[in-house]
């Protein structure tokens, strides 16, 4: 398959007056086309902003280095210019947003939110033809009678159905790629497997998916690589049978035993202490303070990302053939 998106060396900060927060630090990674992967971490790993930032969507105050690069089949997105990307978003990159309910606009009918994606994009022959299209879109994500639920307000929808209009309003313009973030939080169970079978079907040789979730569960169902995020840094990649049968990042590790629907029936565990936040870094691994595998050195050497000689990646000091002898700068 061929790269539809290239991500080399993104770093997203947070420039405050109280000092500068590092949200993704020189993250790389690619997908391809009709490629389902998911980006996977606690709340605040910088999930969400790696997202936003393949949208240049990220807020005030987020910069995006000068270093960073990604390209979109080839073509360089830190270069285009604010017009450009808001063609290329919803046209060639869709987002999924997190809240369904908050991301409708209550007083606007389902059909024509759908439809004014549609019109923006300078998408479809005319108001006819947006609207037939949105019509089976509705159709294709499940929504019964969808030409007579046309005309229906967000709140006369249920929270599942919401969510399967975002995924409908996502597909409207034939994106190549979907970045969904957490599209399954806000759902009940049942729901949630119905959402996940839903967005396996969208994907294809044409649409690729980017999943951002906290939840190992919905990576095993869904995705076929995964890239673990710990504090804005990779902590390892994989594909998706690897990451559930071979786990090398102790982080990874203790994700799989807080992952509710793969422990079912044994006690859940959480990490114990929490991830680094704000400008206050750790040296060295920036897992070290939780990680119950560390070693003196884990304080002082940051691990590089290194093959795992599984066809993977990791970040850890535990899997690395490099020499570290202690050949640390010392201030
Ligand atoms: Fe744990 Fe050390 Fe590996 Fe970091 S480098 S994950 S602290 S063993
Ligand atoms: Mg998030």
């Amino acid at each position: 398959r061929m790269a539809l998106l290239e991500v080399e060396n993104l770093c997203t900060e947070f420039r405050t007056k109280d000092g500068t927060v590092t949200a993704v630090d020189d993250v790389s990674f690619t997908i391809d086309k009709g490629e389902r992967i998911g980006v996977v971490g606690e709340s605040g790993a910088g999930k969400s902003v790696t997202g936003l930032s393949i949208l240049q969507l990220v807020e005030y105050p987020g910069v995006i280095t000068d270093d960073s690069s990604i390209r979109l089949n080839g073509e360089d997105l830190l270069a285009k210019s604010e017009d450009e990307m808001a063609s290329i978003r919803g046209n060639e990159i869709a987002w999924i947003p997190q809240d369904p309910l908050s991301s409708l606009n209550p007083t606007s009918t389902i059909g024509e939110q759908i439809v004014e994606t549609m019109r923006i994009h300078g998408y479809g022959d005319d108001e006819n033809d947006r609207r037939q299209r949105a019509i089976s879109l509705l159709a294709d994500v499940g929504i019964p009678d969808a030409a007579n639920r046309f005309d229906d307000y967000p709140s006369e929808y249920s929270g599942g159905m919401r969510q399967r209009v975002l995924i409908a309003m996502a597909l409207s313009c034939e994106p190549s790629l979907i970045i969904a973030d957490e599209p399954t939080t806000a759902l009940d169970v049942s729901t949630q497997a119905q959402i996940v079978n839903l967005l396996r079907d969208v994907t294809s040789n044409d649409t690729a998916l980017m999943v951002i979730t906290h939840e190992l569960g919905l990576v095993a169902e869904l995705c076929e690589r995964v890239m673990v995020l710990y504090a804005g840094t990779v902590a390892e990649k994989s594909d998706v049978a690897g990451i559930f049968d071979d786990p090398k990042h102790p982080y990874t590790k203790n994700l799989l035993k807080c992952s509710p629907h793969l422990t079912m029936g044994e006690e859940l565990n959480t990490i114990p202490g929490s991830m680094p936040v704000g400008s206050e870094r750790p040296s060295g691994c920036q897992f070290h303070p939780r990680c119950s595998e560390a070693m003196e050195e884990c304080s002082v050497v940051e691990p590089e990302l290194l093959p795992d000689g599984d066809g993977g990646e990791v970040a850890c000091l535990l899997h690395t053939d490099q020499e570290y002898n202690m050949k640390v700068d010392q201030p």
